[in-house]
């Protein structure tokens, strides 16, 4: 375990820390104290990218944004009812001609503007739409965070459990009691989302009434029911790997960005890695995804672009003069992940890592 590897130097620095920050309880709130330090500007914006579109998640059936209603056998879009045109096709109303003209432009040609549009964004950036706007991604984070309060694990299936003080001055100390907390928090988001999905399907108005006066129908029920225990089974076993393998947004996004060398990228400053050896790999106990952020691109397959290990090796070099190992790099930089693989060691530009301005004599590049 990586994590073993923390120099006597850096694990005394974190102790005098703790030992600072629980000292008196009004230090907890002084960055470097609390459960993770202040989160940066980006994580910030994640945030508020991430919760907006759960709300639009929840909302959009409710008006009629993008539903489709299986009683009324057709799609709402922007609340326009968007039909295209086949009962009126059937009883001759409109020409084959007119038919086709709706086939082209209220199907193929946005479906064909939403493809494009997903593949040049996941080109560019990767899983851009995974770790900034998915619904399922918030839960897999949300439930990460308590789980690790509980287990000190991100997931059942890890093997040993993070260190409850990391050198980027996250501190999570392990109590039991938050089992129940994470335990309501899967069941709650689960059973919310199986009823927003039964929104996506059938009135929304008559669904939350039903709910909020206990009366569903047998059908009603068993969906949400049913959703309620099979999300249940998928959040708290087994979120990591439908993000990884079980989503076909996600997959597809992947394979798209693995096609582009150029592609955003965590980079990792290698001439430096010598001074890893002063860390707990914090950038690792960071992802979400339970990546190795300093491997080559074909390893991080399933990066979400969520940038917490960027984030995490900022918080151990913040009082450091040297600059952070892990950036985001992009266009001929990023060749220096995306091509690093079978013993190839590409040129890459000598500005793609920000210079060493200071430090101890180690700092240097090797
Ligand atoms: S490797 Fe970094 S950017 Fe990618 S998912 Fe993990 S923490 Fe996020
Ligand atoms: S890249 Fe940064 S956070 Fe990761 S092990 Fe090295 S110093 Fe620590």
């Amino acid at each position: 375990m990586c994590h073993r590897n923390v120099t006597n130097k850096s694990r005394l620095n974190r102790h005098a820390r703790n030992d600072y920050c629980h000292s008196k309880p009004a230090n907890l709130a002084e960055p470097g104290c609390s459960g993770r330090t202040a989160v940066n500007k980006i994580q910030r914006q994640r945030l508020a990218w991430r919760t907006g579109f759960f709300l639009l998640f929840i909302l959009a059936p409710i008006f009629n944004l993008f539903r489709f209603d299986l009683e009324q056998n057709h799609f709402y879009f922007l609340t326009f009812p968007w039909t295209l045109g086949i009962d009126a096709f059937k009883s001759g109303d409109i020409s084959a001609m007119e038919m086709a003209l709706n086939m082209g432009l209220r199907f193929f040609l946005p479906l064909g503007i939403i493809i494009s549009l997903g593949i040049w964004v996941s080109w560019k950036w990767g899983r851009l739409y995974c770790g900034w706007l998915c619904p399922h991604f918030s839960v897999v984070e949300t439930i990460n965070h308590f789980m690790r309060k509980a287990s000190g694990k991100l997931s059942l299936w890890d093997r040993d459990p993070l260190p409850e003080d990391q050198a980027d001055g996250t501190h999570v100390h392990v109590e039991k009691k938050w089992w129940w907390v994470t335990g309501l928090v899967i069941v709650g988001f689960s059973f919310v989302w199986a009823v927003v999905l039964l929104t996506y399907l059938l009135p929304p108005r008559e669904i939350y009434y039903n709910l909020f006066h206990a009366q569903l129908t047998r059908n009603q029920a068993l969906f949400i029911g049913v959703g309620t225990l099979l999300f249940i089974i998928e959040f708290t076993l087994a979120r990591h790997l439908f993000c990884r393998f079980g989503c076909v947004i996600g997959l597809a996004q992947s394979l798209v960005w693995m096609g582009n060398k150029k592609a955003l990228v965590v980079g990792f400053d290698r001439g430096r890695s010598n001074q890893c050896a002063e860390c707990d790999a914090s950038c690792e106990h960071a992802c979400p995804m339970r990546l190795k952020p300093r491997s080559i691109k074909r390893k991080m397959f399933t990066c979400t672009q969520c940038m917490q290990c960027v984030e995490a090796c900022e918080k151990v070099h913040e009082n450091d003069p040297r600059p952070p190992l892990l950036h985001m790099l992009q266009d001929q930089c990023a060749l220096d992940v995306s091509l690093r693989d079978f013993g190839l060691k590409p040129e890459i530009p000598t500005d793609c890592f920000p210079p060493i301005s200071g430090g101890p004599k180690d700092s240097s590049r090797g």
